[in-house]
This record gives C-alpha cells, structure tokens and sequence, in this order.
C-alpha cells in the first residue's frame, strides 16, 4: 500500500541540537545495525521504518557492513527510501560509515582515503541516494596517519557526498586530535557515536568531557546493551532474540547469573518510576545534555514503541541515580 507519513509525526518527539552545530536530531534514533538484512523479512523492516518515520524519528544509522550479508541493510533501506520515503528524503538525516572489514585485500577496511571514499561510492548506491547526512570513521586506524582519515572526509563533504562527518569509537585523546585536524581542513566533526550505556561507562572516563567542551554532538549506540537492559532476558533467552540467533553479536555468555541479577533489580527500579527497563534505560542518557540522541535498535515495532515512551521522563533524583550506580555501576 502506498505509504504516506503521519502528520502528526513531529508531536511528540523531542530534537536536540547536535554539539555547536545547526543539526538537530531526534532524542531517540534508529539504527539497522541488527534486523533489517538479507536473512530479515523486509516486511517488518518496512513495518518498523514507518513507525519510525510516523513519530518523529527522523535520524537512520547505517554502515556499509551491516547486515548479515554485509551492505544488505543499505540495500534493504534504499529499497523502502524508493517505494515509501522518497517525498520524505529532506526531513531525514542519514548516517552511514566505513572502517570495519567489507572486502578482501588491503583496501578494504580501516582508515585508508583509498578505503573510505571507495566505500562511501559503494554505500550510496546500495542506497541509492546522491549523499548521506553524516560520514562516520567507525573506527580509529592505528597504521593509518589520522590526517589521512580526516582528509578522506574532509573530501566527501566537498565533493558534495556527505554533509556532516562524525568519528566513532574513538577515544578522549584520539577525538581531540581528530577534531583539531578537521577544524584545520575546514569541516567541523559534527558528532561522535560511541557506545553508552548504563552498563557500559568507558564514555564518561574522559570522552564526554572532551565532547562538551569542543561542542560535538553524542550519539549512544547500544543504549541497551544489546538488549540485556530490557524485558527481553529476565525469564529466559526467547528463540528470536539476538542471543538465539547465529548471526547475532551478543552472546549467551555475557547473561551471567549475576548480570541477571543485576538486570532483575534495574527491572525493579524503572517499575518504581512507571517506567520499562527500556525505556529507564534510554531515559538514564538522555538526563546528560551532552547526549544528542540516543541510537536504539529493535526488531518490532512494538520494541519501538515501548522505547519511545522513554522521553517521558528523563528526570532522575539523586536516590534514583545512586541506588542505579549501585546495581549497573562502573
Ligand atoms: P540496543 O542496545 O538498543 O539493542 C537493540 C536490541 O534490543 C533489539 O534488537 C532488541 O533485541 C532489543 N530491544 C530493543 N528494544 C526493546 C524493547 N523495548 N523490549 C525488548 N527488547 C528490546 O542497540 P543495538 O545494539 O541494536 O545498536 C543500535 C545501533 O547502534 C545499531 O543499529 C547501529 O546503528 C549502532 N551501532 C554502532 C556501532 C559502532 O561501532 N558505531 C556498533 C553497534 C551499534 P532482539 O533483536 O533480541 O529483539
């Protein structure tokens, strides 16, 4: 059926400015990192798309190796931007990236100008798009000069392929320098994605501080931890989870009796707040301004739609924030 957006799409959501930059994005963000490749209905990456798009969510994350197989998620997405959201491509920013493994030999992956802007070429056309919103550096490369890197996406936003560049995975010291080197070429690094969540601190040792400062925007990526922080494992690993499946990244070894423990009691504290441990869990970074937005995955739309209740309350007292250090604690 042919698809048209909501017009109620921009009620409910909240935007937050992006670092120092013009860029606004949605407090919550949709990445297809799991769920929306070749080995998943697109039915339901359509279903869950729409929703998306319906409220508010105008910000998709992709990378050129997400999938299973890698570059199908680019492929799947440039399917429904071709048959549903096409009218729409102004009122949705677009995120890919290039750094882990995508072909054989020496060009294909890490930081190389020979790899990045290959890639970038690869990525819009699986797409089908002319440019992407933001290019990201998804990973530092430690035989690469990081001018190198930083050049490669000073480039692509002349050349008209990008408009934004953002680094992820980088460290405190690494953004820094990073950061410098495009202030140099005369493209601002708009945005870091590192992962954040309330059982993953490394971000608060040093990074969101640099962030803050330099005025670049934070995106979260798996704000719950793959999941562990939701409803999803606290009674059993159900068969189309991301545990269960072969392809998926979180294993069945880090659901410790203890982590399950730890998950059962945040459980209880985001139900003493009205709150899912989803939603508790998004809400938790969304309290720092540092945090532009939060970058959720989900396999339904119901996931979604449970997930985006969080920005109703994103106020913690400090009992709250204690007795959650003390459970998920660094
Ligand atoms: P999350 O931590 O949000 O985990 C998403 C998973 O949690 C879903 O697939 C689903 O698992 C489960 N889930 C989500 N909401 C609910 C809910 N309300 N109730 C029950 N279960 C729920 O994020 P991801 O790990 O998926 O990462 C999000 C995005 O971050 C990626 O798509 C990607 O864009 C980006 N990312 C970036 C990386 C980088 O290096 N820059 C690395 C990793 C991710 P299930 O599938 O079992 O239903």
């Amino acid at each position: 059926m042919h698809y048209l957006a909501n017009d109620t799409r921009y009620d409910s959501m909240t935007y937050r400015r992006c670092g120092q930059s013009g860029l606004q994005l949605p407090a919550i963000s949709l990445g297809l990192w799991h769920n929306f490749g070749s080995v998943d209905p697109l039915s339901t990456q359509k279903e869950i798309l729409r929703y998306a798009f319906d409220n508010g969510i105008t910000h998709f994350d992709l990378a050129n190796n997400y999938g299973p197989a890698p570059g199908s998620a680019e492929e799947n997405f440039g399917r429904v931007l071709a048959s549903d959201f096409k009218p729409y491509r102004d009122e949705m920013i677009i995120s890919t990236k290039a750094g882990y493994h995508m072909w054989p030999g020496p060009y294909g992956e890490w930081g190389s100008k020979k790899y990045m802007i290959a890639s970038l070429n690869q990525s819009l056309k699986r797409m089908g798009v002319d440019y992407v919103d933001i290019f990201y550096s998804h990973r530092p490369d430690p035989d690469t000069p990081l001018e190198e890197t930083m050049a490669a996406l000073d480039q692509v936003v002349r050349q008209g392929k990008a408009l934004y560049v953002g680094i992820s995975n980088y460290s405190a010291e690494q953004t820094q320098r990073a950061e410098a080197i495009l202030n140099d070429l005369g493209t601002p690094c708009l945005i870091h994605q590192p992962r954040y969540s309330l059982l993953d601190r490394w971000s608060e040792k040093g990074l969101l501080d640099v962030l803050g400062k330099r005025g670049i925007g934070c995106i979260a990526f798996s704000p719950l931890a793959q999941g562990l922080l939701t409803s999803r494992y606290l009674k059993d690993i159900p068969a189309d989870s991301r545990i269960a499946k072969s392809h998926g990244f979180l294993k069945k070894e880090t659901l410790t009796e203890e982590r399950l423990q730890a998950l059962r009691s945040l459980n209880d504290i985001a139900a003493n707040r009205g709150q899912t441990l989803a939603q508790m869990s998004i809400a938790w970074l969304l309290k720092d301004a540092r945090v532009t937005s939060v970058l959720i995955g989900a396999s339904s739309v119901q996931q979604l739609k449970d997930n985006l209740y969080a920005t109703k309350n994103t106020l913690f007292n400090q009992g709250e924030l204690d007795v959650i250090d003390r459970t998920a604690g660094p």
